[in-house]
């Protein structure tokens, strides 16, 4: 058998970065600097808060602990630990209030506040007068197709 030097099956990440990185915070950003009351639930590297100015009822934010501006520089535990934590408060949600009939979830690109933060916000029928398009409004002129 011959054997490819040039291949390896290890890379140079140094894990201990990474592990530190997951304790990145940030003085004077209102998502680093939370109060525990306003944390409605919490795993290991994200949490939840309601949004302060509601797009819909139960608008929930779902944030990464670490402090990082874009969603594409997050490690894929965090991204893992914001998926599990947007199906754990879409099922609240549904249980709460049986007119949600769908949701939107998305980080927002042209964000206010640099910490990443994912947007769960329910929807019901009939909240917008035509639905078709949803995502597409974010440049309002391609909405319609
Ligand atoms: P964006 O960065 O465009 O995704 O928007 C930031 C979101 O954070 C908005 O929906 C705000 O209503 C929300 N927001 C701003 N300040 C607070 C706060 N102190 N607590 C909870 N939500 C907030
Ligand atoms: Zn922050």
């Amino acid at each position: 058998m011959t054997c490819n030097t040039n291949k390896r099956d290890t890379d140079d990440t140094d894990f201990r970065n990474v592990l530190d990185s997951y304790n990145d915070r940030e003085a004077n950003c209102i998502f680093c600097e939370l109060s525990a009351s306003r944390i409605i639930a919490e795993n290991e590297l994200c949490i939840a808060i309601k949004d302060a100015f509601l797009v819909t009822e139960h608008h929930t934010l779902v944030i990464p602990k670490q402090h990082v501006a874009d969603y594409f520089d997050l490690h894929q535990p965090e991204r893992n630990a914001i998926k599990a934590m947007l199906h754990d408060q879409r099922g609240k949600i549904l249980e709460e209030d049986p007119t949600v009939t769908g949701f939107n979830a998305d980080a927002s690109a042209g964000q206010t506040v640099f910490h990443i933060h994912v947007h769960l916000i329910p929807r019901r029928e009939g909240d917008v007068v035509d639905p078709r398009g949803g995502v597409r409004g974010v440049i309002p002129s391609k909405q319609k197709y």
